[in-house]
């Protein structure tokens, strides 16, 4: 477990987990993700492997450029790739309760 699981653990979070899909085993977190890039260090969420796997391929999908220097277009990416995991996981959500109110 990463030491940044630790910390959000003795912070009185018992619970951390993914902020797009709610995994919360252990070895699946990844820890925290710099959803704005590493210029801000501060902004943190925290993700599982598969989720920040799916962010990162399609930052990495972006010229070296827009990478290094965080141009609009690696912030229209980002945010277009995180609107994306998080939809996703709303419709799951969706279904899920849909199934549920027929009595199942
Ligand atoms: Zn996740």
């Amino acid at each position: 477990m990463k030491k940044e699981i630790y910390r959000n653990i003795l912070d009185g979070n018992t619970r951390p987990c993914c902020f797009y899909c709610e995994e919360d085993h252990p070895a699946a977190l990844d820890g925290y993700h710099h959803y704005e890039g590493k210029l801000y260090p501060d902004d943190e969420i925290l993700t599982c492997k598969n989720c920040h796997a799916k962010i990162t391929s399609d930052q990495n999908n972006l010229p070296t450029k827009s990478r290094a220097t965080h141009d609009e277009a690696y912030y229209l990416v980002t945010i277009g790739a995180h609107l994306e995991t998080i939809g996703k996981n709303l419709k799951e959500c969706g279904f899920v309760r849909a199934e549920n109110d027929r009595g199942y």
